[in-house]
């Protein structure tokens, strides 16, 4: 209690020269709102036994905050988790490619909805719809903010107050509240669970469709598997048996995988343009899971169907803006280009060599001249394949207290997010790219160091 006096008022600190030039420059209201903040936290590390900072450090840690990216809370971090598609760190990163075309037209006006030819009002939606039609061979296509849009905005255009047959091994939740069966009934659609949650065959869905169903829903259980005693029918099947009796076929693919996973070492994703081959009607996959990009949900398949969820009200809530448009034709270009593992920053990672990781990891042990380098898994994440792993190597930290360094690696600029593997704090190389080697170095240093003065304390 007695230290707790000793802390300065706000009106006492704004009376020195220091903290006037400050208020000059970032204004009265934001330095009191920062430095209540930076005071909140002195009181907070006093109450856990650290000594009371003198008037120079607060005007320093005062000062970083306003310059630095100050309340801008949303920043880099080092992914050192080994999770490619780590959906609390933003999932895919996006490529310098895009963010380039992004400084391009991001400070400017451009022509989003307006034809340059005709000099009228045209569509925002014909930025990707070509670059995705080339790309996949499909009709038409559309864009919205993710893919939990898309299939919201599929079945509420297509299915409302229709029958929609679906297998009950389907029937899926994806992180953050998603579940298939939730979305089905707020776009209006009448559920029709088809088979059992282990076994589901043609049969099932042609006695569904006799029952009414005008549209079949297929969903990808992307992050989990159902193993053992099992079927399914083909996805050729299925769309031969809709086919015959003019019923829909709606595939939320998940990630959409563009490429074939198989290249890395991974089991076969289920391919958009596989898919499409197939004859599916409409697919809803993610930008932002195994493509690549930006956030984003792609809608392609049929040109009338698209044509009428284009049209649909809540397309207009859903639209997605210049931003992320921008960044996923850029995405699309590289696939178009055949740049995607020198572009997009998720291929970079992924067919990084055994031995480029082996020897960065080696790297960081020698120069921090501690640790021990370790074989390790990363995963794909993002609710995407689970169980597969890819062979990665660790940079392995041996502390008597790894929950302390995880969170000394959080303090550091930019924040290093590692994982805790055996009672061992372990940096997965995999997703560090090369360029952040040496910040992550430095940023272990300083944790480490950090966590043997708390140790010696
Ligand atoms: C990830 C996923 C979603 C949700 O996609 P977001 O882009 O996160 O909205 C929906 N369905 C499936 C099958 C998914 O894997």
């Amino acid at each position: 209690m007695t230290a707790q006096r000793g802390i300065p008022s706000v009106d006492l600190l704004l009376s020195l020269p220091a903290f006037i030039q400050l208020e000059e420059e970032f204004g009265h209201t934001w330095v009191v709102v920062v430095l209540r903040e930076v005071l909140a936290d002195i009181r907070k590390s006093i109450a856990n036994g650290s000594t009371m900072p003198d008037q120079s450090h607060i005007l320093d840690d005062l000062t970083e905050r306003l310059c630095g990216q100050g309340a801008i809370t949303l920043r880099k971090v080092i992914n050192a988790s080994g999770v490619l598609l780590h959906t609390n760190l933003g999932r895919s990163p996006l490529s310098m490619t895009s963010l380039r075309e992004l400084s391009k037209i991001g400070d400017s006006y451009s022509n989003l909805e307006f034809d340059l030819t005709l000099g009228k009002r045209s569509n925002r939606s014909l930025h990707t719809q070509d670059l995705l039609v080339h790309l996949l061979d499909a009709e038409a296509a559309l864009v919205v903010n993710n893919n939990a849009a898309a299939v919201l905005l599929s079945l509420s255009a297509l299915a409302k107050g229709k029958k929609v047959a679906i297998s009950r091994s389907q029937m899926i939740e994806i992180g953050g509240g998603f579940r298939i069966p939730d979305v089905m009934r707020q776009s209006g659609a009448k559920l029709i669970e088809v088979g059992t949650t282990n076994r589901t065959h043609l049969s099932d869905y042609q006695t569904a469709i006799d029952e009414g169903a005008e549209v079949i829903l297929l969903a990808h259980p992307s992050n989990f598997k159902i193993t053992g005693f099992t079927s399914l029918p083909s996805l050729a099947e299925v769309v031969l048996l809709a086919n015959k009796n003019q019923v829909t076929v709606i595939y939320d693919i998940g990630s959409g995988a563009l490429v074939d996973m198989t290249k890395y070492g991974l089991t076969h994703e289920p391919m958009v343009q596989e898919a499409l081959k197939c004859g599916v009607d409409l697919i809803c996959f993610s930008g932002d899971k195994l493509l690549g990009g930006p956030q984003s949900g792609i809608i392609v398949g049929k040109k009338a169907l698209i044509d009428k969820i284009a049209k649909h009200p809540l397309y207009r809530a859903l639209r997605p803006d210049k931003m992320i448009l921008l960044t996923l034709s850029s995405t699309i270009l590289s696939y178009l280009k055949g740049k995607v593992e020198t572009e997009i920053p998720l291929y970079r990672l992924l067919s990084r060599t055994d031995e480029e990781l082996f020897n960065t990891a080696t790297k960081v042990i020698e120069a921090l001249g501690t640790g021990t380098v370790l074989k390790g898994e990363s995963t794909i994440g993002g609710g995407s394949m689970p169980d597969e792993t890819l062979d990665t190597w660790l940079a392995a930290f041996t502390v008597p207290n790894p929950a302390k360094l995880l969170q000394k690696l959080r303090e550091q600029t930019p924040p290093i997010i590692a994982r805790i593997q055996k009672n061992q704090v372990v940096c997965d190389l995999r997703t560090v790219p090369i360029e952040d080697t040496t910040l992550m170095i430095e940023n272990l240093h300083k944790a480490l160091t950090a966590t043997k003065e708390n140790d010696e304390n």
